[in-house]
């Protein structure tokens, strides 16, 4: 009952803040890149609002105001509307539905075991106030989303693995039971291990909206600048330049294993051919933590100047923003309702699809009265 096997992208972001390097490196440039590919029948771009809410239920006008940040980063760093349907999650019902049904597909203990959800957790403090029954339960609704828009491929951090598998188990779940009828997705992450998850600049595990720890697309020069001189630690052994450095846990070495590559150093810092050139003079003394900063600021510029212009453009035409989601929304409401209406025929429960039940009672009731 499948339908016929098609390269299809899904991928979401929260509308809980801009963008920022970490979804940068992590899925947007991966999303840009396949979009330009070629290579895929249909590219879906979703903004999350519906799973934003789960943990900011009190907030919902900082949902709302983000929506149009997180669109204007989109459109900025390429994502294009004539090639990918941008759309948001709570006009599309459908999703809904599949949460329902699929939220009987999993137990409470396999849901406990997550990971990402669990650190989420944790660093909300929703172990101490009480857990949110949304919250816990939004890779359920991550799999509705994935399946809903029949992904094959969904490009994603390193931390949304745990997601994939959970989508994947209540595929082959539904599957089973129901028959053919979901497509099974797969993770697609950046071979770079730093681009799979991106430290925060403070050095923590990742940068996240919900840190405080970004250098976000739409920051200014003066606060990148800020952020890269500010709050980025280097190698707290290294006092004189002449001292050997360490390289290991240095986020501002971190950060060039992200960005920078060999032009990089052709056009900034010609002593160097390559990072691991560079590498090795720190490593020996000799080179200061200021070079490098000045070096990580460049290459990020590199990147972030661009982005700056094209979103200044169309900050001038919130209308015609407001025109592509609006479009891209009706796009993706036509394609989840049609999975909803083949899982629903599939569970036996399209009812009112046709009159073909009618037929099917009826003969029901002449055989209970023989
Ligand atoms: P929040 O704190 O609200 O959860 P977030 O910063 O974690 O926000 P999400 O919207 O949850 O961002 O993530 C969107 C996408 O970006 C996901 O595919 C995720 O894997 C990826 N991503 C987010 N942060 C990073 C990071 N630091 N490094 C690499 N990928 C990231
Ligand atoms: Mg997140």
């Amino acid at each position: 009952m499948a339908t016929e096997k098609k390269n299809i992208i899904l991928t979401a972001d929260r509308p809980t803040g801009r963008l920022h390097l970490g979804h940068y490196v992590g899925s947007l440039m991966r999303r840009v890149e396949l979009q330009n590919s070629g290579r895929f029948d249909q590219i879906n771009i979703m903004i999350a609002d519906d799973q934003a809410l789960t943990d900011n239920a009190d907030n919902p006008g900082k949902i709302r105001d983000n929506i149009i940040q997180v669109m204007l980063d989109y459109l900025s760093v390429g994502i294009d509307p004539e090639k990918t349907t941008v759309c948001v999650q709570s006009a599309l019902p459908a999703l809904h539905a599949l949460t329902f049904y699929f939220l009987n597909l999993v137990t409470t203990a396999r849901l406990s075991r997550n990971p990402t959800v669990k650190a989420e957790i944790q660093m909300r403090g929703f172990a101490d106030e009480g857990l949110p029954a949304g919250f816990f339960t939004y890779p359920v609704s991550q799999t509705a989303d994935i399946t809903a828009f029949d992904a094959t491929v969904v490009p994603v951090g390193e931390d949304q693995l745990p997601m994939l598998e959970q989508a994947r188990e209540i595929v082959e779940k539904f599957n089973r039971i129901y028959g053919e009828t979901l497509v099974l997705p797969e993770a697609m992450i950046p071979e770079n291990a730093t681009q799979r998850r991106l430290p925060g600049v403070d050095g923590r595990a990742k940068m996240s909206k919900s840190l405080g720890n970004c250098i976000y697309l739409s920051d200014s020069p003066k606060t990148v600048k800020q952020q890269v001189n500010g709050k980025m630690f280097t190698d707290p052994q290294h006092l004189r330049i002449e001292d050997p450095g360490h390289i290991e846990g240095n986020v501002v070495f971190t950060y060039l294993d992200a960005f920078c590559r060999p032009e990089h150093f052709a056009a900034y810092l010609p002593e160097y051919a390559c990072l691991d050139e560079m590498k090795a003079h720190y490593r020996r003394g000799g080179l200061g933590d200021g070079t490098c900063k000045k070096f990580l600021i460049r290459v990020l510029e590199e990147y972030l100047a661009p982005l700056r212009e094209a979103r200044a453009r169309w900050e001038k035409d919130i209308d015609t923003v407001y025109d592509i989601l609006l479009a891209g929304t009706k796009v993706a409401r036509e394609r989840t309702n049609a999975t909803l209406a083949r899982v629903q025929k599939a569970m036996r429960i399209d009812y009112f699809a046709d009159r073909a039940v009618v037929r099917e009672w009826e003969s029901l009731l002449r055989q209970t009265k023989n």
